[in-house]
């Protein structure tokens, strides 16, 4: 299939065409249409290098609404890197979805900065769940509004010890919110945190 075919609008399509994706890879082919047609929750099991962040990061550019200032999507990750990495990722593929702002909150960077890139108005935020939940305990944001919440390499956060934050951070969050989960595997922790998070989730594996 092409990407076209997948529904994606004009600004993505454009986005991608610059970027010289061809077609869609796997977890795109198999995501990317349940994302687009209907409002669920997800739980994705696919490894690092597999197009996962374009598979939760176009439907979610497609989805939210850029005239709007309010945070609506949030995305977390295990590291720094991936962070940062996610949120180019994010960038160039919304290059064409006029109003957007992508902000990197992470450790080891200073708050004060993240905080006023925030408060410019941030329709996504990519996290560490650490210096996440630092921002919402000293009330630097506000994700009570967020409709769509992306755990990516869920396996590796909670080996890295971030069950409570990512537990404290998704309880600021709507109930009504959408969940996707990527993980590269599936250990007991991991479905443990969809059971609790996520309802009726469809489930897809590349
Ligand atoms: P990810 O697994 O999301 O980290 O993506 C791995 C790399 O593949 C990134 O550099 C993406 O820009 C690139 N990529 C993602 N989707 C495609 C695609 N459909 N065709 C070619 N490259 C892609």
């Amino acid at each position: 299939s092409t990407f076209q075919d997948l529904g994606l609008n004009d600004d993505l399509l454009q986005a991608i065409t610059d970027l010289g994706f061809e077609k869609p890879s796997e977890v795109q082919e198999k995501a990317i249409p349940i994302l687009l047609e209907s409002e669920t929750d997800l739980v994705a099991l696919a490894q690092t290098g597999t197009g996962k962040t374009a598979a939760f990061g176009f439907p979610m550019l497609e989805k939210i609404d850029v005239a709007s200032r309010t945070t609506q999507g949030l995305i977390l990750s295990p590291t720094r890197e991936l962070c940062l990495q996610i949120t180019n990722e994010m960038k160039l593929y919304g290059k064409y979805c006029k109003g957007l702002n992508v902000v990197a909150v992470y450790g080891g960077s200073s708050i004060t900065d993240q905080a006023r890139e925030i408060k410019r108005g941030a329709q996504i935020i990519v996290a560490t769940p650490g210096r996440m939940k630092d921002m919402i305990n000293r009330r630097l944001v506000d994700i009570s509004k967020i409709q769509y919440s992306v755990l990516d390499e869920a396996d590796e956060m909670l080996n890295m010890g971030f069950k409570e934050d990512i537990t404290d951070i998704l309880s600021h969050t709507p109930n009504d919110k959408n969940t996707w989960l990527f993980s590269a595997t599936m250990p007991r922790e991991v479905a443990t945190i969809a059971k609790k998070f996520m309802y009726n989730p469809q489930e897809i594996t590349v």
